[in-house]
């Protein structure tokens, strides 16, 4: 029997720069985990991908995906409903794959309920006032949604202790390496390698 793929979920504060270090990760070629693209209701950016960057949907259609029970997780972030499908984790991890889901807040806390035996990582910014900079930099956010997402932000360092690993995104390959660090060791794990020996030992 194949052994279940470890859900590795990746987190952080708004404008902490998950999603460039996420992009990082799987653009470099040496990794064996797959990436579970997100839903979202909000408009697609200019270079944004469907079925790549996320699924784009309306919020009728998101909706009844999750009366349907059909999402991992999902959260209202900004006035835009996120997500996770639930159908491609469940296969991809029955299949012996990882899964990397790169969320924010509220979704990975509904994850570390279901799925308490995942791998939960947070990313940091190296400190408060570089984050505010991240954020006013990006340039593409009005002043009120800059300082909701600064609230949002400060609350969000606070859940930093349901993780198991924090990681600084200070700069973004040595972030990229401490988190597959991470996903590597997580596999030598005694909890998750005992029960095959324990197998192995009874088929004898
Ligand atoms: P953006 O609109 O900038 O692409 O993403 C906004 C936020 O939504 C980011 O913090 C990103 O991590 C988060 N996000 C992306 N996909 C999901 C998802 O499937 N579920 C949840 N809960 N958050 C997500």
């Amino acid at each position: 029997m194949t052994e279940r793929g470890l859900l590795i979920v990746l987190s952080g504060p708004s404008g902490v720069g998950k999603g460039t270090v996420r992009k990082a990760i799987f653009e470099s070629e040496d990794n064996d985990f797959q990436y579970s693209v997100s839903m979202t209701t909000r408009k697609q950016r200019i270079g944004e991908i469907e079925g790549v960057d996320y699924y784009f949907r309306t919020r009728e259609e998101f909706e009844a995906m999750i009366d349907k029970g059909d999402m991992l997780e999902y959260a209202e972030y900004v006035g835009n409903y996120y997500g996770t499908p639930l159908p491609y984790v469940l296969q991809t991890l029955e299949k012996g794959k990882d899964v990397f889901l790169e969320i924010e807040v509220q979704g990975a806390r509904q994850v570390k309920e279901k799925v308490p035996d995942g791998v939960f990582i947070f990313l940091t910014p190296p400190d408060l006032a570089e984050l505010r900079l991240r954020i006013t930099e990006r340039g593409t956010d009005a002043p009120e949604v800059i300082d909701e997402r600064m609230k949002v932000a400060r609350d969000e360092i606070e859940m930093m202790s349901l993780y198991d690993y924090a990681v600084v995104n200070d700069e973004v390959p040595k972030a990229v390496e401490r988190i597959k660090d991470i996903i590597s060791s997580e596999h030598f794990r005694v909890d998750r390698v005992i029960g095959k020996y324990r197998k192995m030992l009874e088929e004898l």
